[in-house]
């Protein structure tokens, strides 16, 4: 759960970042940002918020800020009826970033938000640089973490049905709650 001055101060911040990585964005449309806290009401460490441009029943076009070292959970996109899953490519654009995939434990950078080993299981670290970018097929798992400045990353993929994603940490909902 987040509070709505927290949701509007997260929309700020995000728009402020976006528009520091040249991404336009207009004032009308930074209410449209989602802050997701997953369920878990610590923001600051396990979030995202997402600017979505585009969303129909076959492709998605979207900009996700990370915060300074902020935490996008452990998941994977699975098969949702005829669809065989979310096929997603992030793009970095500005700022600091690492994905944890699978692979030999390389992790150096980033950390494990405390605490929490046994839901970010992934150890794998690929670090990106402004231009780098990966794909990740249907039920590839990933996490993902802001360095020290954050992040700002563009995410392509097939339609989103994000309260369909799974997570490792059983704890986590998909739909944030918005105190009012
Ligand atoms: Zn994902």
């Amino acid at each position: 759960m987040i509070s709505k001055s927290e949701q509007r101060e997260a929309q700020q911040r995000a728009a402020r970042m976006m528009r520091n990585a040249g991404i336009q964005i207009m004032d009308d449309e930074i209410e449209k940002i989602e802050v997701v806290d997953f369920g878990l009401s610590q923001l600051s460490r396990e979030g995202v918020q997402v600017f979505t441009m585009v969303n129909t029943d076959r492709l998605a076009a979207k900009v996700l800020v990370l915060f300074p070292n902020q935490t996008e959970p452990e998941h994977w996109h699975p098969k949702v009826g005829n669809d065989p899953g979310k096929q997603e490519t992030i793009r970095h654009i500005w700022g600091d970033v690492r994905f944890y995939v699978d692979g030999p434990d390389t992790l150096k950078e980033g950390f494990v938000v405390p605490g929490k080993d046994e839901v970010y299981r992934l150890r794998h670290e690929i670090v990106l640089k402004p231009g780098d970018q990966l794909t990740f097929e249907p039920y590839e798992k990933h996490w993902f973490q802001g360095g020290p400045r954050g992040a700002v990353l563009y995410s392509f993929s097939t339609t989103v049905r994000d309260g369909l994603d799974g997570f490792t940490d059983p704890v986590i909902q998909r739909v944030t709650v918005v105190e009012e």
